[in-house]
């Protein structure tokens, strides 16, 4: 197995503590088995997300000194500006503090009752902000990205057909944009290929509808096209990234992913009229068009993270310490979602707790196993997330998929914490039969997997 070694050394180190296994009993019990309610310093190695969550490097925390926190005209905007710009090329650069910010200004602008947001797979903060706008949220990935076991190089992909039908029964007049998330971060941190994005923008064309980016890991997207798609093997990550969004008419951004900052975000957009639009809101919800709710120098340090993350071997790291973690536990049987994704390592709970019923809630048995057993904190994706009860029925609904999701954080955790996480996840395989099921004790109406309080069944 081949993995690329750190491509930087640590020059300030952040202590973790260990925690006993009866210490973790006692916190995890006082969480009602949920690790939202978990304080993060009795967790060893924290894989809820890899968002906000990036170590900077010295450069932009150099950048951080340099912050020029004048109200109007900041010189850090000019230079996010230009460089957001130089990788995006969109006219109109608008400064969020993060993503769903911008969502919400970009919706909360274009929506009218009754329109329908296409996409691969929505987001749930973009589902969220389409919704609540009076628009229709549809998913039209690919089938395969639905399936667990079949390996699809481009697994992010807009299915051109369910789009086509799509834009058929809507009509292209209640269409204001379709959305293409790079990576699909809903369906495993998937890639779409250039070939998709340019035919996607064949057919859109032939209807006069924007297209738009969730761009949240447009160079994680990059690396991948560079490796699997035919004839970009020697283009340099930034002429893929430009030429991905030349098809586009504007994008969405939440720096805390690929920027490679703890906070921010943006908006890109071509058309001046929208673009005035939001910029108004902007002022009213966020701040001056120079900082958009932003320091300064948090502007600087995204400038200097998205130069940085566009580094090659950056991104081969990146990406291959993803995937080193998931050989590693493929090579002990443990069931994973294939391929191996940008951003994270999805565990079929289903086939590893196969004994647990879904009622009784796998994924979050599990998660809840990574904690007592290792200190590790990941995130249930499924029953406790989107099981419903049915409003007819009165019956609990159960998502297709239980998934426990891994996500790495950038440039934070070294080999061999990937190699403990590995190890502790393949111990409880082997010992799986002794993982018990959960059930409810409270749960709130809406977003029950935030507050959820649950019970061991013995
Ligand atoms: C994180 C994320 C968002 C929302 O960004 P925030 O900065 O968390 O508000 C939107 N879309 C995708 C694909 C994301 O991963």
């Amino acid at each position: 197995m081949f993995f690329p070694s750190e491509p930087f050394r640590i020059k300030v180190v952040e202590p973790l503590r260990r925690t006993t296994r009866e210490e973790r009993e006692e916190l995890i019990r006082k969480a009602g088995f949920n690790v939202f309610n978990l304080p993060a310093e009795a967790i060893y190695v924290d894989l809820l997300t890899d968002s906000g969550t990036s170590a900077m490097s010295d450069n932009q925390w150099a950048g951080l000194m340099l912050g020029d926190e004048s109200y109007a005209g900041s010189r850090n905007y000019y230079h996010f500006e230009e460089t957001v710009r130089d990788i995006f090329g969109f006219k109109h650069i608008i400064p969020t503090h993060q993503g769903r910010v911008a969502e919400n200004l970009l919706f909360s602008t274009i929506l009218k009752e009754g329109m329908v947001i296409p996409n691969n797979i929505h987001f749930d903060t973009t589902r969220a902000n389409v919704e609540y706008n009076g628009g229709k949220a549809l998913d039209l990935v690919i089938d395969e990205a639905y399936d667990p076991h079949i390996d699809h190089p481009f697994k992010g992909n807009i299915d051109l057909e369910k789009l086509e039908r799509a834009v058929e029964e809507y009509g292209p007049e209640r269409i204001p944009l379709v959305l293409l998330t790079i990576t699909n971060n809903s369906g495993g941190g998937q890639p779409v290929s250039l070939e998709n994005i340019r035919q996607t923008r064949q057919l859109l064309n032939k209807y006069g509808i924007p297209l738009f980016f969730d761009a949240c890991r447009f160079a994680e997207n990059c690396y991948f096209i560079k490796e699997r798609e035919q004839g970009y093997q020697n283009k340099p990550i930034k002429e893929i990234a430009r030429e991905i969004f030349s098809h586009g008419d504007g994008c969405t951004m939440s720096a805390k992913k690929d920027g490679l900052v703890n906070i921010g975000g943006f908006i890109g957009i071509n058309n001046d009229e929208l673009a005035a639009q939001i910029t108004n809101r902007l002022i009213l919800i966020e701040g001056f068009p120079t900082y958009g709710g932003l320091a300064g120098r948090d502007l600087e340090a995204i400038s200097r993270g998205l130069q940085e993350v566009l580094n090659e071997d950056y991104l081969n790291y990146r990406i291959s310490q993803v995937r080193h973690l998931g050989q590693m536990l493929e090579e002990n049987q443990v069931p994973i979602l294939k391929p191996i994704g940008g951003h994270a390592i999805y565990l079929n709970a289903r086939e590893f707790l196969a004994h647990i019923p879904q009622h009784q809630y796998p994924a979050q048995a599990l998660t809840v196993a990574l904690y007592r057993e290792a200190g590790i904190r990941a995130v249930e994706i499924g029953g406790l997330m989107f099981g419903h009860k049915d409003p007819q029925t009165g019956k609990e609904v159960y998502p297709e998929l239980e998934m426990v999701r891994l996500a790495i954080p950038r440039r934070v955790y070294t080999t061999q914490h990937m190699v403990y996480v590995a190890e502790a996840i393949s111990n409880i395989y082997r010992n799986r039969e002794q993982v018990k099921g959960f059930k409810i004790t409270y749960e709130a109406p809406v977003l029950r997997h935030f507050t959820v309080r649950l019970e061991e069944i013995d």
